[in-house]
């Protein structure tokens, strides 16, 4: 090989390793752990002063609403649903009615995307007239034996309350858990807040399919569950009342691969918390409920007041509210649910005397809590469809 063509080859590889690079730069661009801000990112501190130098920013309704689509957008693009994938048919699988007194319950399961199978359970009240209002609930990371996601005593009761005021209730298991996690899917999954997302937002589309009311469609969740409340929340406008309990805070991210594994904080000149994220309700009506045990405790005089200012560019404050109880830990447990039970009648045009007795205490008693596997939908009569899928790995994004 002469001089020139050595030189010319090795431009080519030169070139070659170039593109080459350029693409892994990117690949490592996409779990690029700089741009992710984990659990307690921020001191409560700076999570303070962070929203004071936002307010600043935007000082209007217009400013406020730009501000909103970049947040959506950075949520958008942080999980790679920019561009959303093809909405297949829900293929739904329902079960048999089990009716208890005033509500009935039925298992559930739909395609989210080709053999992906969102389950759940189907809550309806026993008698009803016309549209009924949706809700749909997601669930945080609660995973002890016996005490799981949407299957432990506090998730079924709400749910079964709301369904007795008059709701359509669909509980769904975050990925990983319940039936599906036992048939291979993992939650810790460096994608799992993507599927997650669009599952949610796939979830709308059976209330909906189902016949819920398109005006009165809410959404409320604990926890990681309360993180999915305010994501969708902000991306899909079809939620029309949002109620994230005990996770709306200044300084703490979330801190599993489902709350804050992918960039949808943080990007090259771009920074928000969950605080903002959440504002993007507004001025859609909003509950905060938060307690005094967790990274909730600054709500009453650091997220709320953000809030209603953002709420105020509309002139609309009293849209947002928040129950705080200082003395409760995290959780959607009893004096929590006491809080959402009136706020949803209110915006949902639910029957409140039907969750809450004329004292103040909760109604729940007549609530049966169902075992875990009677909450399962694939069963003899309703075997998983050999076309499912079994595994994180196994997604395929039809685009
Ligand atoms: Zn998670």
């Amino acid at each position: 090989m002469n001089n020139n063509l050595k030189l010319l080859f090795a431009g080519v590889i030169f070139s070659f390793s170039l593109v080459a690079n350029s693409q892994e730069a990117k690949k490592v661009d996409k779990t690029d752990k700089s741009l992710l801000c984990v659990g307690n990112y921020w001191t409560e501190s700076q999570g303070k002063s962070f929203l004071e130098t936002q307010r600043q920013k935007y000082t209007s309704q217009k400013e406020w609403e730009s501000r909103a689509q970049q947040i959506r957008q950075h949520i958008l693009k942080g999980t790679g649903l920019e561009k959303f994938p093809k909405k297949c048919p829900l293929n739904a699988i329902i079960g048999e009615k089990r009716v208890y007194d005033g509500y009935q319950v039925q298992n559930v399961a739909f395609e989210s995307l080709p053999g992906v199978y969102v389950t759940g359970s189907l809550y309806t009240p026993t008698t009803s007239k016309g549209k009924l209002p949706g809700i749909i609930s997601p669930h945080g990371h609660w995973s002890k034996v016996g005490d799981v996601g949407r299957y432990r005593p506090d998730a079924q009761k709400r749910f079964a309350a709301f369904a007795r005021m008059g709701a359509m209730v669909f509980g769904y298991d975050m990925v990983g858990y319940g039936q599906m996690g036992e048939l291979g899917w993992k939650h810790d999954h460096p994608e799992v807040l993507k599927l997650q997302l669009w599952n949610s937002i796939r979830c709308l589309d059976f209330i909906l399919e189902m016949g819920a009311d398109p005006q009165r469609i809410a959404c409320t969740g604990a926890s990681g569950g309360g993180t999915q409340t305010f994501l969708l929340t902000a991306v899909d406008q079809r939620i029309k009342v949002s109620v994230p309990v005990v996770m709306v805070s200044a300084y703490f991210f979330g801190g599993c691969v489902c709350e804050s594994g992918m960039p949808i904080h943080k990007d090259d000149d771009y920074q928000t918390n969950n605080v903002e994220i959440a504002a993007c309700a507004a001025p859609r009506p909003m509950l905060l409920v938060s307690d005094g045990g967790d990274w909730t405790k600054n709500n009453p005089v650091v997220e709320l007041p953000h809030l209603k200012y953002i709420y105020q560019l509309f002139g609309q404050a009293d849209k947002v509210q928040n129950v705080h109880l200082p003395n409760d830990k995290h959780g959607y447990d009893v004096n929590k649910r006491a809080a959402v039970y009136p706020f949803l009648a209110k915006y949902l045009g639910l029957d409140v005397k039907k969750a809450i007795n004329a004292d103040g205490t909760v109604k729940e008693d007549m609530i049966v809590i169902e075992d875990q596997k009677a909450l399962y939908p694939f069963d003899e009569k309703h075997p998983f469809p050999a076309s499912g899928i079994k595994s994180n790995d196994g997604v395929k994004w039809d685009w």
